[in-house]
């Protein structure tokens, strides 16, 4: 089964994607993670996107499709894999859909997590005391949901368009309280899978 994550940055899909595979046993596919492992580790991908990830400004298509495309291939996704962060623009949502169609397993589900844009913000600023992620400052943070909002949001009347279920989840409230709305919401889906 495949599935997406999808949601404003700063929407907890990371901490819920986690929750999610753990109780699936699906592969976490995580853009954002693999992105800063990269350029951590300072290879020749990570030296190209570094400058883009810190001032929050989306990588360039082709880059990240090659990306989850290999990712897609590792022997953990076999059996099914949540993808976070990946497709951020409809050009990237196509070229998924490629890659699957040619592999046989279509999107079974895009989980929305919708939270307000005050609550974003306040979560993020908190993110960045905590955690010290380079592209977790004021002006980042404004670029990265102005993203969201012209190039991301477009993907999710994509997939309506497809006809894959999206699951709109209200983000507020405790991680725990937005992992049992997930679970209730996944559900039918697993159910009918059986
Ligand atoms: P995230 O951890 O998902 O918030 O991603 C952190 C950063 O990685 C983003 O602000 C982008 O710079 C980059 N990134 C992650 N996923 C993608 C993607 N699907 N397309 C383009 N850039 C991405």
């Amino acid at each position: 089964m495949l599935g997406i994550i999808f949601g404003p940055p700063g929407s907890g899909k990371g901490t819920q994607a986690e929750l999610i595979t753990d109780a699936l046993g699906t592969a976490h596919i995580s853009t954002g993670d693999l992105l800063r492992a990269e350029a951590e580790a300072g290879s020749p991908l990570g030296r190209e996107v570094a400058p883009l990830l810190k001032a929050g400004h989306l990588v360039p298509d082709e880059l990240i499709e090659r990306v989850v495309e290999q990712r897609l291939r590792e022997k953990d996704a076999a059996s099914g894999a949540l993808l976070d962060g990946y497709p951020r623009t409809v050009p990237q949502a196509r070229a998924l859909d490629m890659v699957l169609d040619a592999s046989g397993r279509p999107t079974a589900f895009v989980i929305f997590l919708n939270v307000d844009h005050g609550t974003l913000t306040k979560r993020l600023l908190q993110r960045a005391a905590k955690q010290h992620r380079a592209d977790d400052n004021r002006e980042s943070i404004a670029e990265r949901l102005a993203e969201y909002r012209d190039l991301t949001t477009p993907v999710l009347d994509y997939y309506r368009g497809e006809g894959v279920p999206v699951l709109e989840i209200d983000g507020s409230g405790s991680v725990e309280d937005v992992h049992e709305r997930i679970v209730e919401a996944l559900r039918p889906l697993r159910t009918e899978a059986r």
